[in-house]
């Protein structure tokens, strides 16, 4: 005889007690889906909430360097309670990198910062509206942009990788550090335990897209390995922390592992030219690839790369509203279980003109450009994932 299967009594498949209990569950159940439902569907957009909650309907929101600082967070709260909330947004990546009022390192923090307590509201702001906010700190390179080296490398010029290319050309802009420094990991993984903690995190990026100076010959600790090899290392000693030690789940940029000969993505730095790509089969695979390409392909052959490595994939776009709805739509064809959903990166450089564009705010002194071109990308973006939201992931 089988037992009960709400309580494993012993009797029928399910008790004449518990038919009435989950009879009564489910009426329950079902009033309270429709409560749920009714307020998500977005009163000022008009835009059905994605129909399937499993999709990652990402925004990453550039709060680092010009963008860094408090005053980006009060349009964010409000675009997040206006427009992402009825639009389904249900992931926001917050790049703070060092404008973060780091108390383990104060030395590395940035002249405009968020605080702890800032980090909590936008938290709890975004909790109220299920979404999950996931901070990002950039690893291994971009630690300078021009002439301006950014706060690590200016601090501790010994963790520096010394490039081996001229100076003046271009891809000396984007310095690293050096993955084999000794002491490197414990500077940096106190930065990211403070961010874990301040954003309540149960996911990190660790950013680690364009390395362009990597396992210099100029380097004694890096000279005789792979670039791969080194890259690899950076990647595996990040997820030892996050992932193996604390539990986190661990998102990159995947630009490092695509090979520029393989991949037909154009000259820029979205994909890799220095030797990092075989770095691909020595990292984990419970690691999140965001495939980040801002051009319009017929075909995006990475996503379908990521996921035959047995990656999970989250396509990245970001300001050309054509080549977001080809991405959206190459990639939910080339779904073979792996696709999360669609990120949208905005790249403003004014703190908040990404979330004023989308308020509908036309100051220039508040919104560039760049922004209204991000924000005409992100509704494009929205309209197409909601044009095929039947399809599963
Ligand atoms: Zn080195």
């Amino acid at each position: 005889m089988r037992a009960c299967i709400a309580c494993r009594c012993p009797g029928r498949v399910i008790g004449f007690e518990h038919q009435r209990q989950w009879r009564r569950a489910n009426i329950l159940g079902i009033l309270l889906v429709f409560a749920m439902t009714v307020p998500l569907v977005g009163p000022s957009i008009g835009l059905a909430r994605e129909a399937n909650p499993a999709e990652w309907r990402g925004v990453h929101i550039m709060a680092w360097g010009l963008a860094g600082g408090p005053e980006g967070l009060i349009p964010l709260k409000e675009a997040i309670t206006k427009v992402f909330h009825p639009m389904g947004v249900n992931v926001i990546v917050f790049e703070v990198g060092y404008n973060f009022d780091y108390r383990s390192h104060p030395e590395l923090r940035q002249t405009k910062f968020i605080t702890k307590k800032d980090a909590q509201d936008l938290v709890e702001h975004c909790r109220q509206y299920g979404i999950r906010v996931i901070p990002q700190f950039n690893c291994l390179g971009h630690q300078s942009w021009r002439n301006t080296l950014y706060p690590l490398l200016t601090q501790y010029r010994e963790f520096e990788e010394p490039p081996d290319v001229p100076p003046g050309e271009r891809w000396t802009e984007l310095r690293s550090w050096c993955p084999l420094h000794p002491e490197v990991n414990g500077v940096v993984f106190s930065l990211i335990d403070e961010l874990i903690e301040a954003f309540s995190a149960d996911a990190f990026h660790v950013g680690m897209d364009e390395v362009l100076v990597i396992a210099s010959k100029n380097c004694e600790r890096c000279r005789d390995k792979s670039p791969a090899e080194v890259f690899a290392k950076a990647v595996n000693d990040l997820h030892e922390h996050l992932v193996k030690k604390r539990g986190l789940t661990m998102l990159m940029w995947g630009d490092r592992l695509l090979d520029a000969e393989r991949f037909p993505y154009g000259k820029g730095w979205e994909t890799s030219r220095n030797g990092t790509a075989p770095a691909i089969d020595l990292i984990p695979k419970d690691i999140i690839i965001c495939d980040w390409h801002y051009g319009k392909h017929e075909e995006y052959p990475s996503v379908r790369y990521f996921q035959e490595k047995g990656f999970r994939v989250w396509p990245a776009g970001w300001n050309n509203a054509d080549a977001v709805r080809s991405f959206i739509r190459y990639s939910r064809q080339n779904n073979r279980g792996g696709v999360l959903g669609y990120l949208a990166t905005t790249w403003v450089l004014e703190p908040g003109g990404f979330c004023w564009a989308l308020l509908g705010e036309r100051h220039p002194a508040l919104v560039s450009q760049r922004a209204l071109d991000a924000a005409t990308a992100f509704h494009a973006a929205i309209e197409e994932l909601n044009a095929s939201a039947d399809q599963s992931y």
